[in-house]
């Protein structure tokens, strides 16, 4: 059936809105084939490495360029427009944020007044026909095996509203894909994988301490939840992702212990992400500290010898971008 013949049969208004920070066409990292991918707002895990920190709350809020700031050429446009007082001003003109009041704002007034772009609001609301309406839009982009990709931040945290985007996403034969940590409750995390053809799951480190100790959550429910989505007989495709990171993941014993887990729950693919350091501008933006701005590469040798021992284990191990989706 045609894509827009099915559409008028699709029911709409659900009255849902979703907070999204980012959406972007033409992805081609996201899973198979060019998707859109829709960067939902809030995060569970607060990992210490992470390239999107703006995802973390789930609200709105904004981030701060100083770098674009031209207070030194004479601008002070926004020396008055905040009504909690947020914005300090220095003995020299030069502004800042006080992040702990900002936090609080509900008007943005900063975003509209600055001629420099320095504010930037980085969460909207949209509702699930507006979603809908930018995947109907970027439909003809994706080709045969693209389709839509919801990552963030963590998509589960939105499950009411990304079911209803999925049912339309069904209605509408769009594939789907989401990137998440699997760290919601078993009954949510079954209700979405339900619709999905196609899964990305974070495993950050085996140990429950160590997990923690960087991502502010055990993963006990994440691997819980990984079992329980093979006893479902979910029919999709998983591929476990680890971000890896040198003197935290990267040891043999840790990838050993992620041989056996999927030995045991019978997923066989893995694809490696090098940890970059790309969002340190983002934490800067932010006013947070990043502990990882001087943090070492990975060698790209000791990638390879990872991916040999899952090789020689029967997993498929992807490093990078090198993938076959
Ligand atoms: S309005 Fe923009 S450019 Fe001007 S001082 Fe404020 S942040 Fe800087
Ligand atoms: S987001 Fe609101 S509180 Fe923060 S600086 Fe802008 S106007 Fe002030």
């Amino acid at each position: 059936m045609m894509l827009e013949t099915v559409a008028k049969a699709v029911e709409k208004g659900t009255g849902l809105n979703g907070l999204i920070f980012d959406i972007q066409s033409y992805s081609v990292h996201d899973g198979p084939g060019c998707r859109t991918s829709v960067f939902f707002a809030g995060c569970p895990l607060q990992c210490r490495w992470c390239a999107n920190p703006e995802s973390w709350l789930k609200k709105k809020h904004i981030m701060f360029a100083d770098r674009m700031c031209k207070w030194d050429k004479g601008c002070s446009a926004c020396r008055s427009i905040c009504p909690h007082g947020s914005i300090q001003f220095d003995a020299f003109g030069k502004p800042s944020i006080d992040w702990a009041t900002c936090m609080k704002c509900e008007t943005y007034d900063c975003v509209e007044i600055c001629p420099n772009n320095a504010f930037k609001q980085c969460v909207k609301d949209y509702s699930v026909d507006e979603l809908i309406g930018i995947l109907r839009r970027d439909f003809s982009n994706w080709g045969p095996e693209g389709g839509v990709t919801f990552t963030g931040g963590e998509p589960l945290m939105h499950h009411e509203f990304l079911v209803e985007v999925l049912k339309r996403c069904r209605q509408l034969q769009i594939h789907t894909a989401i990137e998440t940590s699997a760290f919601t409750t078993e009954e949510k995390f079954l209700d979405v994988m339900n619709y999905m053809h196609f899964a990305f799951i974070d495993i950050k480190n085996m140990d429950a301490e160590k997990h923690k100790e960087k991502t502010g959550v055990s993963n006990e429910r994440i691997l819980s939840n990984i079992r329980a989505l093979r006893k479902s007989g979910w029919k999709g495709r998983l591929v476990l992702r680890q971000p890896t990171i040198a003197g935290y993941n990267d040891s043999f014993e840790n990838a050993r212990k992620i041989i056996e887990f999927m030995n045991d729950t019978g997923f066989y693919e893995i694809n490696l992400l090098k940890f970059h350091r790309l969002g340190t501008t983002k934490w800067n933006q932010l006013g947070k500290a990043y502990d990882y701005s001087d943090h070492g590469d990975m060698s790209e040798e000791k990638l390879t010898r990872l991916q040999r021992l899952y090789l020689d284990n029967n997993i498929a191990c992807y490093i990078g971008d090198n993938t076959p989706f």
